[in-house]
């Protein structure tokens, strides 16, 4: 098999399996149970987590563990919009957010607030730090806008946009979904500005089913998401995932040797892989793609879907965008306003350490293959 789709989820290195069996069946304790070992598991806890912290650059006590992404997006927003519910009933976030981002925002939406949704650049997906601060009002209370945008590989300028909210607008909260630049750009969230931050352990080679929060000093009393039995200081109760965290945190202490060991190595290989697909034929570019684990490519006039179940059928696995629905290509490709042959064509093709040159070979094969073999669009 030939996987080239790491912005979906990465596979789980025998040491992070490892790890998380042995919490599973040996370790197995409730953190909050008062023999020792409970006791071990509450220290054992907290020492991922300050592992966790210091891969992302901020203290134990601002990381709060959730069982996703997609939790730590929809927390933050709701957080952010309690905090600031005196301030005003405005967010502002953009059109090319992932669904957890653009569902939270819709729900908030549906109980009052105004959501203004800034469009990226058309054809770049680039979105400029003056862009979203445009769109930001004396009622705004929260911007949500991502750190890398897991279609496209755009990186968004989110220190420039919390400079520029500091001097427009200071009480506006800032929140990003760094779910695809954790590990793979650097930032700490105080080199962003940003007061929540987002990121999940499926992204780099740890289990799926836990992520973590960020949350800034700037946000007092945090609005808790499950109240309850009082883990995550109050703020998300239920019991610790405990196999879950030993993962996430061992998955990240790999994801650093390696980065160590190798800290080109997903640049090298995008570059490889760019170089190699806009060789063939009818094979366009799409987006900025600075990200150094995701390239987005067109071949126009061939529909992605069919692409991606042609390659899927040879065992290799790219993505058509993360949402191609019936055909239609997802809200992120729709908003690069790209001629409808283009957007209709596009695919993702997204690495990780495990990637090597010969699984772009073997990918650019099988392009070329489709190309020949199968109908265009008509
Ligand atoms: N945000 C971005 C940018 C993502 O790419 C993803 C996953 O694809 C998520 C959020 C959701 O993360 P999770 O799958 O951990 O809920």
């Amino acid at each position: 098999m030939v996987y080239l789709d790491h912005a979906a989820t990465t596979p789980v290195p025998r040491a992070v399996a490892d790890e998380m069996y042995a919490v599973l069946t040996e370790r197995f304790g409730n953190p909050s149970s008062q023999y020792p070992m409970g006791l071990e598991m509450k220290k054992q806890v907290e020492a991922w987590r300050a592992i966790v912290a210091k891969a992302l650059g901020c203290q134990t006590g601002e990381l709060y563990f959730t069982s996703c992404g997609t939790e730590g997006d929809a927390w933050a927003i709701t957080a952010g919009c309690w905090q600031n519910r005196r301030v005003g009933k405005h967010i502002v976030t953009t059109a090319v957010e992932h669904s957890a981002v653009l569902e939270s925002c819709r729900w908030m939406e549906k109980q009052g607030w105004e959501v203004t949704y800034v469009a990226p650049e058309p054809a770049t997906g680039r979105i400029s730090a003056e862009a979203v601060l445009d769109a930001v009002r004396p009622d705004t209370a929260l911007v949500s806008c991502m750190l890398v945008n897991n279609e496209l590989g755009c990186v968004y300028p989110i220190t420039e946009i919390a400079k520029g909210l500091a001097a427009k607008n200071p009480q506006t909260l800032l929140h990003t979904d760094a779910v695809q630049g954790f590990m793979k750009v650097p930032f700490t969230p105080k080199s962003l500005g940003a007061d929540f931050v987002t990121i999940s352990a499926h992204k780099i080679g740890g289990p799926k089913g836990i992520g973590a929060l960020y949350i800034g000093q700037r946000v007092r009393n945090p609005r808790p998401l499950l109240p309850g039995g009082g883990q995550e200081s109050g703020l998300r109760s239920g019991t610790e995932a405990t196999a879950q965290i030993a993962g996430f945190a061992k998955a990240v202490e790999l994801r650093q040797a390696f980065l160590k060991e190798h800290p080109h190595h997903l640049e090298e290989i995008r570059d490889y892989a760019r170089e190699k697909l806009a060789q063939l034929p009818d094979v366009q570019l799409i987006g900025q793609g600075d990200a150094p684990h995701i390239l987005s490519i067109a071949m126009v006039g061939w529909p992605s879907q069919n692409i991606v179940n042609d390659l899927g059928s040879q065992g290799i696995c790219i993505s058509a965008g993360s949402a191609c629905h019936k055909g239609k290509p997802s809200h992120v490709v729709a908003s690069l306003k790209l001629p409808k042959k283009t957007a209709g064509s596009v695919i993702r093709l997204s690495f990780g350490p495990e990637t090597t040159t010969a699984d772009i070979d073997a990918c650019a094969a099988a392009l070329a293959r489709h190309h020949d073999t199968r109908m265009p669009m008509l």
